[in-house]
């Protein structure tokens, strides 16, 4: 049985990481998406919100199963048993990384296959980050998250609003 697993931070999942899924999903009998915890990235989302948003977005997909994981990536996919590791790849900077990271997972674990699956171009530009940016703007994120997404995004950016002006104190 071929058991993959798709590691990333997912602060918050974006409709660029859903393609991924979705693509992967046939192509492998089980997929799991590993939620990492990544507090040097200082996540917007704590690791539990991480876990309960992509849960959600793929609530429909059949096979796809959702654990967070602290630690060394290959030694959660060793834990659940998998084979193969999936990454998505966007331009030339994504590239270097993830050849990188392809690179030290054959040197650690090499019964563990990285598979990059090519980005569609409609997400080509799509990053956690940039969302990050957008929505604490205010703008709008209609095609580049899923709605359960942008609805949490709008509740933490207008949390952190009330909190730094005050307003919502008793
Ligand atoms: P990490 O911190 O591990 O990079 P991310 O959540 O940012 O975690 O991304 C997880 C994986 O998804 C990475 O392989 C990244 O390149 C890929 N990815 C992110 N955004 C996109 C996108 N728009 N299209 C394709 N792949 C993407």
């Amino acid at each position: 049985m071929a058991i993959a697993v798709y590691p990333g931070t997912f602060d918050p999942i974006t409709c660029g990481h859903m393609d991924i899924i979705e693509r992967a999903v046939p192509l492998v009998d089980k997929l799991i998406v590993g939620v990492y915890e990544n507090l040097a990235k200082r996540p917007l989302f704590s690791l539990e919100e991480r876990v309960r948003l992509v849960e959600e977005a793929v609530k429909d997909l059949p096979n796809v199963e959702v654990k967070a994981f602290k630690g060394l990536t290959v030694d959660f996919i060793h834990q659940v048993g998998g084979k193969i590791m999936i990454r998505g790849l966007r331009a030339n900077s994504d590239f270097e990384r993830e050849f990188e990271m392809a690179l030290m997972t054959r040197k650690l674990a090499p019964d563990i296959e990285p598979l990059c699956l090519m980005t569609s171009s409609q997400y080509q530009f799509l990053s956690s980050t940039l969302i990050k940016e957008v929505a604490e703007l205010g703008g709008c994120l209609e095609g580049m998250v899923p709605d359960h997404v942008a609805a949490a995004l709008r509740e933490k950016f207008s949390t952190s609003t009330k909190l730094a002006t005050g307003k919502g104190k008793r």
